[in-house]
């Protein structure tokens, strides 16, 4: 499916007058089709700012929250990132647009297998996909200058605080999965961490342990 130029427009318009005003992000999230990353029936509805389902009973972001959540995230472009639920890999597309390179996990074996044959499609090449728990994030390839969760859990994960570099942001939705949650910008300092609260959000829970499809 190919966004044509009104679409395109709408698109990237609606963005705007929901806050996503950096110049980057819109750029990174004009040159990602959402279209690509939404399967069936829903294709239909891959322009509009609204969350799609996905497989694996998994979500699809809104695509305000997509650029909300990049623009809090400040990419850098040496920069090194985790991303935490891969998703469609809708996300992770835009940070490779954005970073040096992009790790991205997910509990679903299905999604990331899926989501990888799309990036090998669009020859993005610097997206390393991962089945893996990433409530553990991803000590092999830590520090990272930015982490993104695209799941809520209950408080921020230990170990991702661990995994960031000094200076270094996480952006992650906190809260109880079945109540508005708060999507909020960590940064890591010489001396400890700086939390700013930006907005309520929904997204699916942060669930350990490996999917079982
Ligand atoms: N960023 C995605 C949307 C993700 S939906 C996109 O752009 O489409 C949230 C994802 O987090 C789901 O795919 C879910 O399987 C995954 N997830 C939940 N808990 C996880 C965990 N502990 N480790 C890795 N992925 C997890």
């Amino acid at each position: 499916m190919a966004m044509d130029a009104e679409t395109q427009m709408q698109f990237l318009y609606t963005l705007r007058s929901k806050g996503v005003t950096d110049a980057r992000t819109l750029s990174a999230m004009e040159k990602v089709d959402r279209g690509d990353f939404v399967k069936g029936l829903f294709t239909a509805r891959a322009y509009e700012d609204m969350p799609l389902p996905i497989a694996c009973g998994q979500t699809i972001s809104q695509p305000s929250v997509v650029g909300l959540m990049t623009q809090a995230l400040n990419v850098q472009p040496r920069d090194k990132v985790l991303e935490v639920g891969t998703g469609s890999g809708y996300q992770a597309a835009i940070l490779s647009h954005l970073a040096r390179r992009v790790y991205t996990v997910d509990r679903y074996i299905r999604l990331v297998r899926e989501a990888q044959a799309i990036f090998d499609r669009l020859g993005i090449v610097n997206i390393t996909s991962m089945p893996t728990d990433g409530s553990f994030g991803l000590p092999d390839q830590a520090p990272f200058d930015r982490i993104l969760v695209t799941a809520a859990a209950e408080d921020p994960p230990g170990p991702l605080l661990a995994q960031l570099k000094t200076g270094g942001i996480m952006v992650l939705p906190v809260g109880q999965s079945d109540a508005v949650q708060s999507l909020i910008k960590v940064t890591r300092l010489e001396t400890g961490f700086d939390y700013e609260e930006l907005r309520a959000v929904r997204f699916v829970p942060l669930v350990e342990g490996m999917g079982q499809e």
